[in-house]
């Protein structure tokens, strides 16, 4: 046998618990929690169920208490964990799919919508309406089921930014290795970034870089 130790890709750590939340909706974010999809630059934050569950304690799906009492019911049972994380990607990965169709202007498929307004059904069973500062609202309890606490919010904020936002503010980040989704609120309608701070100045970087080239050989 063979004593030379396998090499493993090392990934970066994740950055579920502290990545930036400028979506702008929640179900924006959610899509944020992987970047530069099918790419060599490609990164991804949700790995497992516990890094999709530090993300939902940090983006605030849910109270703390709440988080640890999910993390405490599922701890013995990584079937189930398995199996939360794996809705938990394919809700992500439809609502981006309507996401990128609506920022690149071109009509959303109906596929995903049906897969997204199928989850809302599903997750709403287990919804309770209550009164919150002055209006109601729906109330998941992870008590009456887990995963419709983990999932619902999000799909009631893909749900509600369909039917209630301007879409056309729809914006994908330009940055190469970036591709995170947005909302444009800004006056003249042109927000390029997912950040100024990050990607604007990376381009920046690489826009004087590609000149220096340029000047060098000119
Ligand atoms: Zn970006």
């Amino acid at each position: 046998m063979s004593t030379i130790p396998r090499t493993k890709t090392v990934l970066p750590p994740s950055r579920a618990s502290s990545l930036d939340l400028v979506g702008g909706e929640l179900a924006w974010d959610f899509t944020n929690t992987s970047s530069a999809r099918g790419s060599a630059a490609h990164q991804e934050h949700l790995r497992d169920f516990d890094t999709l569950m530090q993300w939902i304690e940090h983006a605030r799906v849910m109270a703390p208490s709440d988080c640890a009492y999910i993390r405490a019911q599922l701890s013995g049972h990584p079937r189930r964990a398995r199996q939360a994380f794996a809705r938990a990607i394919e809700l992500r990965e439809l609502i981006w799919t309507i996401g990128t169709a609506l920022a690149e202007q071109r009509p959303v498929p109906a596929r995903p919508l049906d897969l997204l307004s199928a989850a809302h059904a599903e997750h709403l069973r287990h919804a309770e309406m209550r009164m919150r500062m002055g209006s109601y609202i729906w109330v998941f309890d992870p008590r009456r089921d887990i995963e419709a606490a983990i999932l619902g919010p999000i799909t009631l904020s893909a749900l509600t930014l369909l039917m209630e936002k301007d879409l056309l503010r729809t914006r994908r980040c330009a940055g190469q290795e970036c591709g995170w989704l947005f909302f444009d609120t800004t006056k003249n309608n042109r927000r390029r970034w997912c950040e100024m701070r990050v990607c604007g100045n990376r381009a920046k970087v690489r826009a004087a870089r590609d000149r220096q080239k340029q000047a060098r050989k000119g």
